[in-house]
């Protein structure tokens, strides 16, 4: 590579000097350590050295080069983060591996000096150094682990904030985003494997009352009982889900009509029993829920669904309350 072979990006930068020419050890060049310095000088001495000023890019995806820093400082800013390359330290070695063009940008954070190594050269001081093969291995190694980390620690935050947006905040159960994207595809389920599929819709009794009697937030703190309650009843196939307000909802797959009407009837003695507040110098406040049951029939989807649990929760409620009520089998 001559020195007026040396542009980034079609921009030519200053070239002050060879390798050979200036006063840097190969033993401070992290890629060098431990080999042959006499051998690696040999074949880096007519490599240029290039001066960049503050800002100056110093990467081109259209040719693959190793950078080295030898003095100053660059910034190699990649898909999601920045990194700084302090002297000693190279850039490039990957795309130069596979001579695939790099998605990072190095740029120059001050007024810098850089030993630049294009391709060949490269592959040349691997062939003939095992020292420098062994360097880049090691270096490569710790970048994977590091990329590696970064990407558990990306998948982490994810996977939270997915939770944070199909939970309710209030109660932890499923929320109707949820209800919206599962719902649909357990009624798919259920229908290609004549599986049955119930639903149970429970609206808290009288809980504007309750609310008005006890406060907002001792409401809450019933929602919280009745869900934690609901949670804790069921197995682990089935899901709990907060619908709307104080309507809340449990789906039970592979469960036919009658079972769910007795995991309803289950569900509503014990909220009647439910302590909602552990303070007892107050008055106990009561809690009640009633219950509409359905199971999938042939032909419906999820909507119809939960229209017939729905119906037959406006029965339970009709019917005095603190009740279960069970829509009519549809044809299966
Ligand atoms: P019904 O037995 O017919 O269901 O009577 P209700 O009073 O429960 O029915 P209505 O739908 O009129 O009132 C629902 C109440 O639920 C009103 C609202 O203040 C309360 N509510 C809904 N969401 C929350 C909540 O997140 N926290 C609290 N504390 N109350 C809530
Ligand atoms: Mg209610
Ligand atoms: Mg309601």
């Amino acid at each position: 590579m001559r020195y007026d072979e040396v542009t980034f990006r079609n921009a030519p930068v200053k070239q002050i000097s060879t390798f050979a020419a200036t006063p840097h050890a190969i033993a401070d060049l992290q890629l060098f350590r431990d080999t042959d310095h006499a051998s690696v000088a040999a074949l880096l001495a007519a490599c240029p050295v290039l001066l960049a000023d503050a800002g100056d890019t110093v990467s081109d995806p259209a040719r693959p080069r190793l950078v080295i820093v030898l003095r100053g400082a660059l910034a190699d800013a990649g898909e999601d983060a920045t990194t700084r390359i302090l002297p000693g330290e190279s850039a490039g070695e990957q795309s130069v591996l596979d001579g695939e063009a790099d998605a990072s940008t190095l740029t120059a954070l001050e007024e810098s000096e850089l030993l630049v190594i294009d391709a060949e050269l490269a592959w040349r001081l691997i062939d003939e150094s095992d020292g420098v093969a062994r360097n880049l291995l090691r270096l490569l190694s710790f970048r994977i682990r590091a990329a590696n980390v970064k990407l558990r620690r990306r998948q982490k935050l994810g996977e939270f904030y997915r939770q944070l947006s199909m939970n309710d905040g209030l109660t932890g159960l499923y929320n109707r985003a949820w209800l919206n994207d599962v719902l649909p595809r357990l009624t798919a389920t259920a229908h290609a494997t004549r599986a049955p599929l119930s639903l149970i819709m429970l609206d808290l009794d009288h809980f504007k009352q309750f609310n008005d009697r006890h406060g907002h937030l001792l409401g809450d703190q019933a929602l919280r009982t009745a869900s934690r309650l609901l949670a804790s009843a069921l197995r682990p196939t089935d899901f709990a889900v907060r619908y709307g307000g104080e309507e809340l909802m449990v789906i039970l797959p592979d469960t036919s009509g009658s079972i769910a009407a007795g995991v309803a009837e289950r569900l509503c003695e014990r909220m009647r029993e439910a302590v909602v507040f552990g303070d007892m110098r107050l008055p106990l406040p009561h809690m009640t829920a009633s219950f509409g049951v359905a199971c999938l029939g042939l032909g419906q989807d999820d909507h119809d669904l939960i229209d017939a649990a729905d119906a037959a929760l406006y029965r339970a409620k009709a019917a005095g309350r603190d009740r279960v009520a069970v829509a009519p089998a549809a044809p299966a």
